[in-house]
């Protein structure tokens, strides 16, 4: 069986971008590859966190994992820092990357415009720990939104590189980015993708909102005077809507304009919303379901820490013997 892995930040919570951009996928490989399913919380504190809100996030993302339908008996399920291993290959590896490679990235480009007052080294160094996280289980298959395109590419890089330094150690990781749902766009800017770090909390869909706040979310969407549901780059509000009503219900974006023929944006944006209401449901459900369950998320995450320590353990002392560190006794 082939290897995947993939994260999220728990940075905040779960978006429609996160869903459909990710998890959706997730839940489709399951069954023919053997994947690892991180919440990655190292990643997160690269932007300020409170301390009793990550712990609680971290859990509450692990919780959607699992409630999207991604099963933790055929995954192993972990939170990040369980595995020392990511912190001591992503050292290593930060030592192979070059500084201009860092400077191009565009995902710190916006988020050190966006938090000046915290420009930190690990935002900078962000997706060489991502390259970490990657090598450390010989991961075949990367299954991530469009945005992360260029820090895979980096991960690829950065493996070929070690490779021909030392010697064969880490495969070269593809990416898989889906067709549909690669890249759900803000409700408020259209010309944005959606995050979860949002501030505004009308440019988001949570994957846990309510029925009446995701209607009114949908309602306050972001259009354009033009009035005739189409498919375009001029209507970018309109456009996300479609690709997202398309990515929930299999249905082409050709044939959702012609059934919005003559009518207006009041009824597409209602059906849109009843659309995702229903797509979300069960996630919901099963979500309120494993909160009242601590113990058994515990154990979840304790097998699965268990699981990816032993794997990424063999890698990484293949990496300090071949970079020339002494042997600890
Ligand atoms: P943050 O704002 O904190 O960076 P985020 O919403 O970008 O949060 P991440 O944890 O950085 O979420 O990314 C988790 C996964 O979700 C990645 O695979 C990423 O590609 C995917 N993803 C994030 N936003 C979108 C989006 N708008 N459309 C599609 N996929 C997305
Ligand atoms: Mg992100």
């Amino acid at each position: 069986k082939k290897t995947i892995f993939s994260g999220m930040q728990p940075s905040g919570k779960l978006t429609l971008g996160n869903y459909l951009g990710a998890m959706k996928n997730w839940v489709a490989l399951q069954d023919e590859y053997n994947c690892y399913y991180c919440v990655v919380d190292l990643h997160a504190i690269t932007v300020p966190q409170v301390p009793k809100d990550l712990r609680k996030t971290t859990l509450d993302v692990l919780a959607q994992y699992i409630a999207s339908g991604i099963d933790p008996e055929k995954n192993t399920l972990f939170i990040q820092s369980h595995v020392p291993e990511h912190a001591e290959l992503s050292w290593v590896l930060n030592t192979m990357t070059y500084m201009g490679e860092l400077n191009r990235m565009t995902q710190f480009k916006e988020k050190s415009q966006k938090k000046a007052e915290n420009l930190n080294a690990g935002l900078f160094t962000y997706p060489v720990l991502m390259a970490a996280d990657i090598l450390l289980y010989s991961t075949d298959l990367v299954p991530v939104g469009e945005d992360q395109k260029q820090h895979l590419e980096l991960a690829r890089d950065l493996s070929q590189r070690f490779n021909s330094r030392y010697s064969d150690t880490f495969i070269v990781p593809e990416g898989f980015i889906p067709k549909e749902g690669a890249r759900i766009m803000s409700l408020q800017e259209p010309s944005q993708k959606m995050s979860k770090s949002d501030e505004n909390p009308n440019a988001t869909i949570l994957m846990l909102d309510s029925a009446d706040a995701i209607t009114n979310k949908i309602k306050r969407a972001v259009t354009d005077s033009i009035g005739i549901v189409a498919y375009n780059d001029e209507q970018k509000g309109i456009k996300n809507l479609i690709n997202i009503y398309s990515t929930f219900t299999g249905e082409s974006t050709e044939a959702i304009v012609s059934k919005y023929e003559g009518k207006g944006y009041g009824d597409f944006k209602r059906e849109t919303a009843e659309v995702i209401v229903e797509g979300l449901r069960p996630v919901r459900e099963k979500y309120e379901y494993l909160m009242e369950n601590k113990d058994y998320l515990e154990e979840i995450y304790a097998k699965g820490a268990a699981k990816a320590h032993n794997k990424a353990r063999k890698t990484l002392d293949k990496v300090y013997r071949k970079v020339g560190f002494v042997q600890a006794k």
